[in-house]
């Protein structure tokens, strides 16, 4: 066992003797011979291999020291197949004493590994994918360190860029022995943002070449590392002060938290530190990127992961400054539409490619909540993420249809369904415009009955959507978005500075804030992240906000100064009992008269409501309804909740239907009671964005739905098409009804009376 000043001695000299063989002429194959028996050499192993992964996902035995030269060329594993195969399938390094008593061991006699005991490997990976397997193995029960698996990381990450370069593998070697034609494919993912679009493919990760891995002087890589951290530090304020996106919305905060993580000092230090092991600079940042990718996959805490994205699009920044490559611009297609295909993105390498000609993002990671899909919902930009293995199924060059509406990526279409594709986006782009025809124009059924159009928002870019089109107000804003895109808890300042920006915007128009909705999925970066089997029903909301008063009544104080003479509406979400209520209202109550009493100014008058989420609120409605000023649904969690059926997950999101007599005939019931008690009640929940959706809630009888913005043009169409009076009567039998989903029904009623959903 080496300790570590040993590891890298014995590296640095390992990088200094590879980067001789490769300098040295030869043939391939004998190149590849010498590097495997430095290798085994100075990681005192009795055998050194290499496989290479060609087409067809098979790994072929390129190159070994102590296995049979005859099993060369021969010996070939399935990715996933052998502890070989696995190393690649999961990218993942594997160490094991005892190797052959491992449930993936496949034996091939024709190599004669019989009697090798231990085997460490590593995938090679480039650019995120996996080029081959670097493994090691011992013939006695050797406990391979971490310092020594992170050791051989490094080798084949040299490996890695020879194999992209060419040495010592010759790239005809690499091409499948049988020609597989690329046939059309379709991917599924999940919606991170809707919408159509239709590009080429350009696979983000631009291919560094990184020429030159192993350094000759250490002190002229650090050096070169410092100029090029001070030369992006320098670009990123650029950016942040030219970006695209304009404004001072909370998109803006998104990309102040990654400029600071470009000061992270343990990253830096880690680049540091595999510059010290005899790499290069840029080798150095690529190899730390690759190690964070590879443990990111065991890390499962959202914003954890969010940070590990940022720091990987900044270790891609900083090898455009290290190489001096324009970034990602030469991959780029000057003239065509752009689909970028990546595995994560961080936000503000959204807004590097949105300059050019972006129309769609497909992820193999990224969630709702990412940065990026934050940045994309702002830009307008369809995307999809968790498309699995998204880069290795996706060609440079390729043709793709985003399909974000059915969450699928069309790879290579076939020139039938492109056309047919080509026409569902130019009806996308009339009913686009027919829809920005009538955004002027109030929300009325053809029997003049006016329905009440709010957005529901979260950023302040949400916001514009008030002053572009004529939309009643704001029906929830989700105050945890700013809270959650921020490195700390605002305090009660920065609180009001953001809410009396919202009011501003809004001017005249309402605005509904809802109080904190953190917990469940919804993570703070400062916040202590619990581990609950199901947060969705654990601490969250209102529940977080009672067990820790102090935050609420910060949040409360911030929000009263923010409306000083003008109207406050407010309202508290997730609540389950009355009493939660109450003292929420008690705890306003007590900050509206501190407020008061200090500066003698308070909001000319505040409307305190309810969310109604937990079905056991409904009953409570009768005890509650004489509590509050307004009520507001939120069919999210609700359904989530009486269909015992999680929100987020896609598996089971077809199984029950908001459009069902069951859930109708409830948000029928709990519409009577707020009219018997004269309490205004709209719906917030996604439900009021989906226009089939929306005709079933005003046929009941709701008067005032919110939505994302986008929705705003299609719902209004909607509502502009139909006649209350027969809508009324039919919406009434279909809740009579005993059918899973009424939702046919009201497609056919739609198509007939010609309501444009
Ligand atoms: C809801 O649950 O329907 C809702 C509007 O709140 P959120 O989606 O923020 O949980
Ligand atoms: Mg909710």
């Amino acid at each position: 066992m080496m300790h570590h000043g040993q590891t890298v001695l014995v590296l640095r000299r390992l990088l200094a003797r590879i980067r001789d063989v490769m300098a040295s002429g030869g043939n391939t194959d004998g190149r590849l011979a010498r590097i495997v028996a430095i290798i085994a050499k100075d990681m005192a192993a009795e055998v050194c291999s290499i496989y290479i992964r060609r087409a067809g996902d098979v790994l072929e035995l390129f190159a070994t020291q102590g296995l049979r030269a005859a099993a060369v060329r021969r010996t070939r594993l399935r990715v996933g197949e052998g502890l070989i195969g696995e190393i690649a399938a999961k990218q993942r390094p594997l160490a094991l004493s005892e190797a052959q008593s491992h449930p993936s061991f496949a034996f091939r006699p024709e190599t004669g590994e019989e009697i090798y005991h231990s085997l460490m490997g590593v995938p090679i990976l480039r650019g995120g994918r996996v080029v081959g397997v670097l493994a090691v193995q011992n013939t006695s029960a050797r406990q391979y360190t971490d310092e020594e698996i992170e050791a051989l990381q490094t080798v084949a990450m040299v490996l890695a860029e020879m194999v992209a370069s060419g040495i010592p593998v010759d790239q005809a070697q690499l091409l499948p022995a049988e020609t597989v034609t690329a046939t059309p494919t379709r991917l599924e993912g999940a919606r991170l943002h809707s919408g159509l679009a239709f590009g080429v493919a350009v696979l983000h990760k631009p291919r560094f070449a990184i020429r030159k891995i192993v350094a000759e002087d250490t002190r002229i890589e650090h050096e070169r590392l410092r100029h090029a951290v001070a030369d992006m530090h320098g670009a990123l304020d650029d950016m942040l002060r030219s970006t695209a996106v304009g404004g001072d919305g909370e998109h803006r905060d998104v990309l102040e938290t990654y400029r600071m993580i470009a000061e992270d000092v343990g990253w830096l230090r880690r680049i540091g530190e595999a510059i010290n092991t005899g790499l290069t600079a840029e080798a150095a940042v690529q190899k730390v990127n690759d190690d964070i990718h590879a443990r990111m996959s065991q890390v499962s805490d959202a914003y954890l992961r969010e940070r590990v994205h940022d720091l990987e699009d900044l270790a891609d920044r900083l090898l455009q400054h290290l190489i001096g490559a324009e970034p990602g611009s030469t991959a780029l297609p000057a003239d065509q539409d752009v689909i970028l295909v990546a595995r994560n993105l961080g936000p503000a390498q959204l807004l590097d490619y949105q300059r050019r000609r972006l129309r769609g993002v497909v992820l193999e990671e990224g969630s709702p909540n990412s940065h990026v899909a934050i940045v994309a919902r702002a830009l307008d930009i369809p995307i999809i993420g968790q498309v699995r293995e998204a880069m290795s199924r996706i060609e440079h060059g390729d043709q793709l249809i985003v399909d974000a509406e059915h969450a699928q990526v069309l790879v290579r279409p076939s020139d039938d369904i492109r056309k047919l594709f080509i026409k569902s986006l130019k009806a996308r782009d009339e009913r686009r415009a027919a829809y920005a025809a009538i955004k002027d124009l109030p929300a009325v059924t053809l029997d003049g009955v006016r329905i009440g159009v709010h957005i529901n928002a979260g950023l302040l870019i949400d916001l514009q959507h008030l002053a572009e089109s004529d939309i009643d107000g704001v029906g929830l804003y989700r105050t945890e978005v700013p809270f959650m895109i921020r490195p700390e808890l605002p305090d009660v300042e920065s609180q009001r500075q953001i809410y009396q920006k919202v009011l501003e915007y809004a001017g005249p128009k309402p605005v509904i804030f809802r109080t904190l909705d953190v917990g469940g999925d919804k993570v703070m970066p400062y916040w202590p992240s619990a581990q609950e089997e199901n947060p969705a029903m654990g601490w969250r909301a209102i529940r977080v906000s009672l067990d820790r008063p102090a935050m609420l009544r910060q949040q409360l104080q911030a929000l009263i100064k923010a409306a000083v003479e003008r109207d406050l509406w407010l309202m508290f979400p997730m609540l389950t009992d009355v009493s939660e209520f109450r003292y929420g209202r008690a705890l306003l109550d007590k900050e509206l008269a501190r407020v008061r009493g200090r500066s003698g100014r308070s909001p000319r008058r505040v409307y305190v409501g309810a969310m109604l989420e937990v079905p056991a609120l409904i009953y409570q409605l009768p005890e509650l309804l004489g509590l509050v000023d307004f009520l507001s649904i939120g069919t999210n969690d609700l359904f989530q909740f009486i269909f015992a059926s999680d929100r987020g997950n896609y598996q089971i999101s077809e199984r029950y239907d908001s459009l069902s007599p069951v859930a109708l005939s409830i948000l029928r019931t709990i519409l009577q009671q707020c009219q018997a008690a004269r309490v205004p009640v709209s719906i917030c929940g996604e439900m009021a964005a989906r226009p089939l959706d929306a005709l079933a809630l005003i046929g009941i009888g709701y008067r005032a739905i919110s939505m994302s913005p986008p929705a705003v043009g299609p719902i209004k169409a909607t509502i502009r098409g139909v006649r209350l009076a027969t809508l009324e009567g039919y919406v009434a039998s279909l809740c009579a009804g005993r059918q899973r989903s009424v939702r046919e029904q009201l497609r056919a009623y739609a198509l007939d009376h010609g309501v444009m959903f």
